[in-house]
């Protein structure tokens, strides 16, 4: 799960960390006179997108007075946000945050990932913050400061220290920045995180503060995260979500071919098939071994919603998954939503007869094939010829 900026940054103040006052989030030009009286200026207004590089791209701006907050919070409200991050297409800013701006007298970087190497976490510094950090490690590794923390203890008061005599901070700040990484290794062992990061962590004359943050957390956690779980979900798209609900995994692509298929290995394999055919996928989608009619039902429904979708795969290999089973989930779908684009159906394994019988016996107008490129290849046929 990813968090945008304020989101981790309430983490960060959970667990005492320097993060500047804050004067709201809002999502709409009618609360900002409320956020400036609650924040002092100058003000800082950012995007709240899951995306770094805002700044650069306009998403982050400085206001002295309300009247260029406004502007500042008008253009960047609504305004669509195209970073290296984002992908071409941008992502469109529904909130915004407004913070008391700090006096930057220094930008410096700091994070904790997963080590898989040395199976621990490690925390990362660097005297050059603001910039990327890939960008750093590429071009001067040598800048890069690191220490692996041992997740039992915690980070330690000297690794810590160790951290900061190699930043070259001023000795009066070496005892808070030792607070802030122990802090921050925290966060990310307390959250169960793959990462969290602050890009930058900023020095001004009111002592160290963490400007931005970023927080990804591991799924797989979420059952003991209540504090996470009660966040949106941002990441997924509509359709994404519906999937989830009906414990479908789905993931919407920019193609056209609509897959359905059981096994993610097989998922993948087939998606990679259709480009091969010269086609595109509109989405990976795992029905898996547990599927019944009703989850078949529901995967093939959530597909065809999809307005990308010019025609659908179904690829199944039965081994605990029957193929009679999906094939009547096929059918019980078709009777709920009307089928607009051509079907292409690859069934093979554990009940294919049964399956190909009750297929055929429908009357539904269904594109059969044995072998998957067979069934690939007629897809991508089907798909252009329904444009
Ligand atoms: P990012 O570009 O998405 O990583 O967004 P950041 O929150 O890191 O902001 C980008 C840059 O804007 C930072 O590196 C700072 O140089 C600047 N910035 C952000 N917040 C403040 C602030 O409170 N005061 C000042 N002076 N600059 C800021
Ligand atoms: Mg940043």
């Amino acid at each position: 799960m990813k968090l945008v900026e304020f989101e981790s940054k309430d983490l960060f103040a959970s667990k005492g960390l320097p993060v500047p006052p804050r004067g709201g989030i809002l999502r709409d030009l009618k609360q900002l006179p409320s956020a400036l009286k609650r924040a002092k200026a100058p003000w800082v207004i950012k995007a709240q997108v899951l995306a770094g590089g805002r700044g650069k791209a306009g998403g982050v701006k400085l206001a002295k007075n309300p009247k260029q907050a406004r502007e500042a919070a008008k253009a960047i409200l609504g305004m669509t946000l195209v970073t290296p991050q984002t992908g071409e297409n941008g992502l469109k800013v529904r909130e915004i945050s407004v913070e008391h701006a700090a006096r930057i007298e220094r930008e410096m970087y700091l994070s904790v990932v997963l080590d898989r190497k040395a199976a621990s976490p490690v925390v990362i510094a660097s005297a050059e913050g603001g910039m990327e950090i890939e960008r750093l490690a590429h071009e001067r590794p040598e800048a890069i400061i690191k220490q692996a923390v041992d997740p039992n203890l915690g980070l330690r008061d000297f690794e810590a220290r160790r951290i900061a005599f190699a930043l070259g901070l001023p000795p009066e700040s070496v005892g808070e920045f030792v607070k802030i990484a122990k802090g921050l290794v925290r966060v990310f062992l307390d959250y169960d995180c793959s990462l969290v990061e602050v890009n930058p962590l900023a020095l001004t004359p009111k002592g160290l503060v963490c400007l931005d943050g970023k927080v990804i957390t591991d799924d797989n956690a979420l059952f003991r995260q209540p504090v996470l779980r009660a966040l949106p979900d941002r990441e997924s798209s509509p359709l994404e979500k519906e999937a989830k609900k009906h414990d479908i995994s789905y993931i919407g692509l920019d193609g056209s071919i609509g897959c359905m298929v059981n096994g993610a290995g097989l998922a993948m394999g087939t998606m990679d098939t259709i480009a091969l055919a010269g086609g595109m996928p509109a989405n990976f989608l795992d029905v898996g071994g547990g599927a019944n009619e009703e989850r078949v039902t529901q995967a093939f429904q959530i597909i065809l919603k999809d307005p990308k979708v010019k025609a659908v795969l179904v690829n199944i290999f039965g081994g605990i998954v029957k193929c009679d089973m999906i094939a009547a989930g096929i059918l019980a779908a078709l009777k709920k939503v009307k089928l607009k684009v051509p079907l292409v159906v690859r069934l093979q394994g554990t009940n294919v007869e049964k399956g190909r019988e009750l297929l055929n016996n429908s009357g539904v107008k269904i594109i059969t094939a044995d072998h998957l490129w067979e069934a690939a290849q007629k897809a991508v046929d089907a798909a252009r010829g329904s444009r």
